[in-house]
């Protein structure tokens, strides 16, 4: 039972949609959330994400691409595919009815010769969010710290030259704003020959509500925003991932 003192009406709300949805992936004995649940929870705590619908069918998926606009990412969503690109399961900058048409089967295709026993739910429609500095917010709940924010820059900064900052939750803006200019890359945020300057305030908002959502939810064992868009003004996550205990 969650002591709701002194929360307002929204924020009580807010608790009572992200519990339903982690009940439900409880429910299903699964602990890896689909990307839609996750980025439901994350608009519950005012983190952006791209726009997004769920498709059963071919027909469904081009009748959402019209509604969120041109160009469009098509996603596989099954419980049993956690990294979508590796089976084929992405296609990005869908610029018409037909390429989504034609995407959505070949997503379904190579889900199928990637693992032939996916339970499929469907194909998520996105909105395409334009190129930027990209940038990854994380957590994950280290045994003897706890829940444990990681910030860093995407793509080599993170995977090559290991540029990540590390701060025990619940971060203050301070905290925040630091995890951003202690990285060796932060010049990159602030504006650097073509890049223009990213919005800090806005990433910060990002660290401090992830912070927030997982302190609320202490049964959150990892979380991924990866990649996030860093745009001159707000930013935007591409890719969700929440892991449960
Ligand atoms: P996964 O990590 O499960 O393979 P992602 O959702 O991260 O799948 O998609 C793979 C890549 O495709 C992303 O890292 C990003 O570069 C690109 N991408 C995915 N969704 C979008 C989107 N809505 N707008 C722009 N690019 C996207
Ligand atoms: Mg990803």
């Amino acid at each position: 039972m969650r002591v709701l003192l002194k929360h307002k009406f929204m924020e009580v709300a807010d608790l009572n949609k992200t519990s339903k949805i982690i009940s439900q992936v409880r429910s299903e004995g699964r602990k890896a959330l689909l990307e839609a649940e996750a980025k439901a929870i994350c608009m519950e705590y005012q983190i952006p994400v791209t726009t997004f619908k769920l498709a059963k069918n071919e027909e469904e998926a081009a009748e959402f691409a019209g509604q969120i606009g041109f160009p469009v990412v098509l996603k596989i969503v099954s419980p049993d595919i956690i990294h979508k690109s590796d089976a084929g399961g992405v296609k990005v900058n869908l610029k018409n009815a037909a390429e989504v048409r034609s995407a959505y089967g070949k997503i379904l295709g190579n889900a199928k010769k990637y693992d032939s026993a996916a339970k499929i739910v469907g194909v998520l429609v996105q909105e395409m969010a334009p190129q930027a500095t990209e940038v990854i917010v994380g957590a994950i709940k280290d045994p003897q710290f706890g829940q444990t924010l990681m910030f860093g820059l995407g793509g080599i900064f993170v995977e090559l030259l290991k540029d990540v900052t590390f701060r025990i939750a619940p971060i203050t803006r301070e905290d925040a704003h630091e995890m951003m200019t202690k990285l060796k890359a932060y010049p990159l945020l602030t504006g650097y020959r073509n890049t223009p300057p990213a919005d800090l305030d806005a990433i910060i908002s990002v660290l401090l509500n992830t912070s927030k959502l997982v302190m609320d939810y202490p049964e959150i064992k990892e979380l991924d925003l990866n990649p996030i868009m860093a745009y001159e003004k707000g930013a935007k996550t591409v890719d969700a991932r929440i892991i449960l205990e």
